[in-house]
């Protein structure tokens, strides 16, 4: 599948211009790069001193951080400097609680502006960041608080009360419970204590604890899309690539309003929904509301958004609602938009370019490579399909593949794949976001990586240009007839019919081709589930994919997706095979398929 560059206008490119900061990490490496880091006053690297207290004393202190949008309306501006005092009270009252350094400290609060204040004062106070997405049940919320032994919980009484509080005896090891949302006049709760009035009560003045570039700072748990959740561990030092890795491939600069979509719970609502924005000086939105197409178009408009990254979800939801925008939408100031979590289908990049003016800059990571990896750059030409290429200091890799689908290791060495083979895609050990361990998993982390190489566990491939086009996940991947078929590229072609909205691809077990390709299909608005257009959508598919096409076809209503917005196959897979759903924490919705 080769498609067309998008081009980009002069003043695109003009505008995509390297800072003199970038320009010497450009040429010179990390090593020179992480002396361009402020660094704490006296030695040391501390995210939140990058993020927020190192603009004090400069014209950005009084420019706003954060615009929180209530769910229920009214906007709610914090400005720099208030962020800075904020999170300094913060850290005060997690030491006055007798929080340590090195202790982990949970988060589990919907996007308010408090979950802001809690992870820079928590970094402030040399903690380890541990986000959860406030939408979790229960029993995810008691497995992540015990597997990574948080001692101090920062949440709401309503969430305290359904969530924790029935698992509270078995977590010995939480002591501190903070509630956001009470005050002293509240009939206690347990042994929670209020944190408006301790806030209040606080000093301004916290000299924050001087953590090292390889202090652990945030443990993040994975989306959970291939098997259970797994808790990456990243450290102060990686601030740097979040930086960085934003200039480049989101092409943020100073003075930018930025709108993250994403959850602070998952990896890039905290990568780049908080942290990395600060560090260059921007507005950050933050909408506590969920998606609602209509609501989305007017934040784009009122706010005034330059730069929008968001989701192949949400894009697939406004391209099923039409090209036609609602009525008083002004995209006038849009800049860049950029998308990340799942392929983004070719159809989704055009659409960007037609409607919204801009087409979709998709680029790649993971909760383990701490940022941004791969991407159509801002300075470059998208290929839509593709996933870009390496950002300048990343270097990638397609590894070829042994008989078990992931990269072949022979007495400790890789082999490399060819241009265009299809392989395992491995990075270069050793930047500075790169996870540092498997929370409690040592020898888990140790097998992610070989001949210098990380691992990744996607399959793809590189043509000749350098850019990498994604295949799929190596446990997703489908063997019929001899060919090994990503999933991906099936889905993309089958979403090019005017009736799909959405498209689920898996393999089922066949005695003749081993496996067979079938799709489960969710058709827009207006198209009923007859036999006639499965027919139709089945012979689309041959025309456009020949022997690789589904030969079965299966109309939903919905398709279940992980709360980042990942199309979990793993459970297509095991409802189709009739076996257990496994961990199923992180679903989003219960698509029935049966
Ligand atoms: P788990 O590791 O628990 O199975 P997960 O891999 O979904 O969950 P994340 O770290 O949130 O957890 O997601 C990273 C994965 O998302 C990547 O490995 C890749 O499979 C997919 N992904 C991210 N961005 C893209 C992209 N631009 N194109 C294709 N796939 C992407
Ligand atoms: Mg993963």
């Amino acid at each position: 599948m080769h498609w067309e560059p998008i081009d980009k206008t002069a003043q695109e490119r003009a505008e995509a211009n390297l800072t003199a900061y970038d320009m010497a990490y450009q040429g010179f490496g990390w090593d020179a790069a992480r002396a361009a880091l402020d660094g704490l006053p006296g030695g040391g690297v501390n995210i939140a001193h990058e993020a927020v207290d190192r603009h004090l004393g400069t014209p950005l202190a009084d420019v706003p951080a954060l615009r929180w949008l209530a769910a229920a309306g009214g906007v709610t501006t914090v400005t720099y400097a208030e962020l800075a005092t904020r999170s300094n009270r913060f850290a005060n009252v997690l030491r006055d609680a007798g929080v340590r350094r090195g202790d982990r400290v949970c988060l589990l609060l919907g996007r308010t502006p408090e979950l802001f204040v809690a992870c820079l004062g928590a970094w402030k106070a040399g903690c380890v960041v541990v986000p959860l997405f406030s939408a979790f049940g229960p029993e995810p919320v008691r497995q992540r608080l015990e597997i990574s032994g948080a001692t101090t919980l920062i949440t709401t009484a309503d969430q305290y009360r359904r969530k924790v509080a029935p698992n509270r005896a078995a977590l010995p090891a939480l002591r501190h419970v903070l509630l956001t949302d009470v005050g002293l006049d509240d009939p206690p709760l347990d042994d929670t204590a209020a944190l408006p009035p301790a806030m209040a009560a606080a000093s301004d003045e916290f000299p924050i604890v001087r953590t090292g570039p390889e202090d652990p700072a945030l443990l993040h748990f994975t989306s959970g899309t291939t098997g259970m959740p797994k808790g990456a561990v990243h450290v102060h030092g990686a601030v740097l690539a979040h930086r960085v890795s934003a200039h480049y491939a989101l092409d943020l600069r100073p003075g930018d309003i930025f709108w993250c979509t994403a959850d602070p719970g998952w990896v890039t609502g905290m990568t780049y929904g908080v942290i990395a924005p600060l560090t260059l000086g921007v507005t950050l939105i933050s909408d506590e509301a969920e998606f609602d197409a209509r609501r989305w178009y007017d934040i784009l408009t009122a706010e005034r958004v330059s730069v929008w990254y968001t989701a192949p979800t949400a894009l697939r939801m406004l391209m099923r609602r039409g090209d036609e925008l609602p009525p008083g939408t002004d995209l006038s100031c849009l800049r860049f938009v950029a998308s990340v979590g799942e392929p983004l289908n070719p159809e989704a990049v055009v659409w960007g370019k037609r409607v919204l003016g801009h087409a979709v800059h998709d680029n790649w990571w993971q909760t383990e490579t701490g940022a941004i990896m791969i991407a159509n750059l801002a300075a470059e030409q998208i290929r839509p399909g593709s996933m870009g290429r390496p950002l300048p200091g990343i270097t990638a890799t397609i590894l070829r593949r042994g008989p078990d689908g992931r990269a072949a290791v022979q007495d400790g060495a890789v082999d490399y794949a060819a241009d265009d083979e299809v392989g395992e895609l491995a990075l270069r050990a050793g930047w500075p976001s790169m996870f540092r361990g498997y929370w409690n998993e040592t020898a888990k982390y140790a097998r992610a990586f070989a001949d210098g190489w990380y691992l990744s566990g996607d399959l793809a491939r590189r043509d000749r240009d350098g850019y990498f086009w994604f295949v799929g996940r190596a446990d997703d991947v489908i063997k019929s007839a001899g060919h090994l078929i990503g999933p991906f590229e099936v889905e993309s072609v089958l979403m090019a019919h005017p009736a799909v909205a959405e498209a689920g691809v898996i393999g089922t077990p066949d005695p003749v081709a081993g496996e067979l390709v079938k799709a489960f299909v969710q058709l827009r608005p207006g198209h009923e589930p007859t036999e006639e257009l499965h027919d139709d959508i089945i012979a689309f598919g041959r025309r456009q994919l020949g022997a690789v096409a589904p030969k079965q076809l299966v109309f939903t209503d919905a398709l279940p997706h992980t709360r980042s917005g990942k199309v979990m196959r793993r459970l297509l897979k095991a409802r189709d095979r009739g076996l257990p759903e496994g961990d199923v924490s992180t679903l989003e919705n219960a698509g029935d398929h049966r």
